[in-house]
Formats: C-alpha cells, sequence, structure tokens
C-alpha cells in the first residue's frame, strides 16, 4: 500500500502533463463603433481583449424587419500585448439595409485552440445621414426635417393629431406610442432610401413595422394639401400594422389603402374625375382585382385608389365602425378576399360591390341598359316614323283632292 501510493502520484503528475490545463480567460469586446455614410458604406470597429491569438473574424449584421444576414471577414490588426482590432467595410451596393431601421450586429472569432467565441450582439440605427436633420416633437409624433423653417415640421405636426382623431372616426385603433416623420423637399431624394422597385408615383411612405413615415413635402403652395394628404394617409398604415401585427400583410390592398385615402383630410379631387371617368367609359375596376395588388401604370392606380376610398366608404356607411373592425380582424386572422367579406359581413363581395356601383356611383343598371339600348331605339323609331309620316301625307292628300274636286 505504501508503494502504490508514490505510483498513483506519479501517474497523476504524468496525466496532468500530458493533458495540460491552461485556463484561458473568455475573450472580450472591449469597444465597438460603426460609422457609415447613407447609401455608400458601414464600417465595423471593434476591440477584442484575448489571451489566444485571434485566427478569424467574421462579422455578422441584420437589419430590422429584413430576413437577410449579412456577413464579412473583418481584419485582424494586433494593437498591443493580448489586444486585437477588428474591422470590417460593407459596401452599401453588395446589398441595400433598409433606411431608418436598427441594425444588429455580432462578431464570431475562431481562436488558436480551435475555440468560437461569439460576442454578445450589439446596435446601431441607420439613418440618412447625408443632411443635418432639424427635430421638433410633439408626443407621440417626431418630426425631422432639413430644409425650411420649423413651420413645415409644425404644420405636421398638427396634421398628425388631426389625422389621428379621423383615423378614430372610422376604427377605434390607439395612436402609436412614438412615430418618425422624416420629411424630404423632392420626392427623387425621397426614394433614395425606399426600396428601389417602388412605383413612380409614390410621393409617402410607411414602414409600419420600423413605426417610421417618410415623405415628400415639396414647398410651394399646394405644401399645405398634400401634408393633409399624405400625413394621415401614412398614420392610417401605421395604425393599422399595430393593431393587426403580422397579419397587416393579409389585408386587401383595396381595404388596406381604401382605410388610408378616407383618413386624408383632404381628399385628392382627382379621384372624383378618376370615378366619373371610369363609369362613364364603364371600365371600373373589378374589386377583386385589387386585393393583393394595384397596378403599377399611374393612371390605373389611381382610378384603384379612387376605388378603395370610395367602396370602404360606402362599407362604413353600411356596415359602421364596428363593422369595418370587423372586417380588418377577420382578414388580418389570415381569410382570403372574398371569403373573409362573406365571413365579417354575411355578404357577397361581388354582391356588395354592385350595390355599391348602383348607390355610391349612381351607376343605375336599368339607365345603363337603356342607354346601351338608345342606337337600336333611334333606329327603331326611324324605321316607325316613315310609315306613319307617309300615312299622314297620304290622308292629307287625299283631302286636299276631295276639296278640289268639290
Ligand atoms: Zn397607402
Amino acid at each position: 500500500m505504501r508503494k502504490l501510493l508514490p505510483c498513483l502520484t506519479l501517474l497523476t503528475m504524468i496525466l496532468l502533463l500530458g493533458f495540460p490545463q491552461v485556463a484561458f480567460a473568455q475573450p472580450q469586446i472591449t469597444q465597438t463603433s460603426v460609422v457609415y455614410t447613407y447609401g455608400e458604406q458601414i464600417t465595423f470597429r471593434l476591440s477584442l481583449q484575448s489571451d489566444q491569438a485571434v485566427k478569424k473574424a467574421t462579422i455578422f449584421f441584420q437589419a430590422d424587419g429584413d430576413t437577410h444576414t449579412n456577413f464579412g471577414d473583418a481584419m485582424i490588426i494586433p494593437t498591443g500585448e493580448n489586444l486585437y482590432e477588428l474591422s470590417y467595410t460593407h459596401q452599401i451596393e453588395n446589398y441595400r439595409l433598409r433606411a431608418f431601421s436598427q441594425v444588429e450586429y455580432r462578431v464570431e472569432v475562431s481562436l488558436e485552440d480551435g475555440a468560437i467565441y461569439k460576442s454578445p450582439p450589439a446596435s446601431f440605427y441607420y439613418s440618412d445621414n447625408r443632411f443635418e436633420w432639424q427635430t421638433q416633437e410633439e408626443g407621440p409624433f417626431i418630426a425631422h426635417w432639413y430644409q425650411g423653417d420649423m413651420t413645415l415640421a409644425q404644420s405636421v405636426l398638427d396634421v398628425a393629431q388631426a389625422g389621428m382623431a379621423k383615423i378614430q372616426s372610422l376604427l377605434a385603433l390607439p395612436a402609436p406610442a412614438s412615430l418618425d416623420i422624416y420629411i424630404y423637399p423632392d420626392v427623387n431624394t425621397m426614394r433614395e432610401v425606399l426600396n428601389p422597385s417602388s412605383a413612380d408615383w409614390v410621393a409617402g411612405h410607411a414602414d409600419p413595422d420600423l413605426g417610421v413615415v417618410i415623405v415628400s413635402l415639396p414647398s410651394g403652395p399646394e405644401q399645405r394639401l398634400l401634408t393633409q394628404q399624405r400625413i394621415p394617409h401614412e398614420l392610417m398604415h401605421i395604425v393599422l400594422f399595430q393593431a393587426t401585427g403580422t397579419g397587416y400583410t393579409n389585408l386587401p390592398v383595396w381595404l388596406n389603402e381604401g382605410l388610408a385615402s378616407l383618413a386624408e383630410l383632404y381628399t385628392n379631387p382627382d379621384y372624383e374625375f378618376a370615378l366619373e371617368n371610369a363609369v362613364k367609359a364603364d371600365n371600373l375596376l373589378p374589386i377583386e382585382s385589387l386585393c393583393r395588388t394595384f397596378p403599377r401604370d399611374a393612371s390605373n392606380a389611381l382610378l384603384s385608389y379612387a376605388q378603395s376610398a370610395s367602396f370602404t366608404s360606402y362599407l362604413h356607411s353600411t356596415f359602421g365602425t364596428s363593422g369595418l373592425e370587423k372586417l380588418v380582424t377577420t382578414y388580418a386572422n389570415g381569410l382570403g378576399c372574398e371569403q373573409g367579406f362573406k365571413t365579417a359581413t354575411g355578404v357577397e363581395l361581388k354582391q356588395s360591390e354592385r350595390l355599391w356601383r348602383r348607390q355610391a356611383l349612381s351607376e343605375n343598371i336599368t339607365l345603363k341598359a337603356i342607354e346601351n339600348l338608345a342606337p337600336w331605339l333611334v333606329l327603331l323609331g326611324a324605321a316607325l316614323a316613315v310609315p306613319l309620316i307617309l300615312a299622314v301625307l297620304r290622308i292629307r292628300w287625299r283631302k286636299g283632292t276631295k276639296v278640289e274636286s268639290q
């Protein structure tokens, strides 16, 4: 037993020597910085403290609401004992990030012993930093602008409050807790922060999941009216998203845009002309065709907005606020365009559309049928008139003959 003890001690020592247990401290990110120029590039810089040499470092980043994760290998620069700087520059042309979104990033580091260190996530706000934005707040709305004075921003904030009141007269929805409104002085600069696939006529845009409204309000005599149109319109999209969450994308476009158009404090006068012309020319678009998308060409897009606003207004006057709310909830639950309509209102979409055309657009079908028959009625009249006139002339001629013979 006495001999055995030294043997065991030796074995323990050999085992320890054969499998050295070196305890490295967990690497640590000591400093981070992100520098970017909107639309051009983003540079990530992270300071890392690590007892082990760093073999590889990869930066991962993703904008809020985006499903695509970007990543890139960082340059590893030793800056002192156990200290490294990790640096990576992303070119926006390789992948565009959503403007005014929170971007989350992290780093994965491969160490000399093969271990992988994953940093906790950090984030930064990716805004349009090409301009010096000024800010004016009147809870819950925050107006940002970079051209002109505060008059426009204050007008936007006042219209947002009035727009919210109008929205609540249509649907009992709460105001957002906070909403950033970015005002651009022209459409082209605004489009540089929108999705490149957006249609040419888009002049306002809401990113409901980001809680951001982006709008162009060019200076000039129409600025006030444009503010009254565009701000409440985009605000309706935001509150609808907040009420429906992921179900928002299932709302038929005619309902979503119809409600947003009804929220406008100043109705686009072109809507009425577009409707009148379409009724006269008999080229109204079927509501069913406006369930998933609107036409991209400006003329039919205008007609789609006009029809959606008119049809949604008709639904509001027929089924009331509770009816509209039921419609929104039913669609947000995932029901299809026609099925959802029938479930929420008890009426077929087509039937409701027929009634709307007849009542709201004064498109009397009987009258229209008579109008269509008009050319034939003229021919029939002419055909009947000829023998009638001949008969009258014959009678007169006979009478004349009798008088002469008397
Ligand atoms: Zn809209």
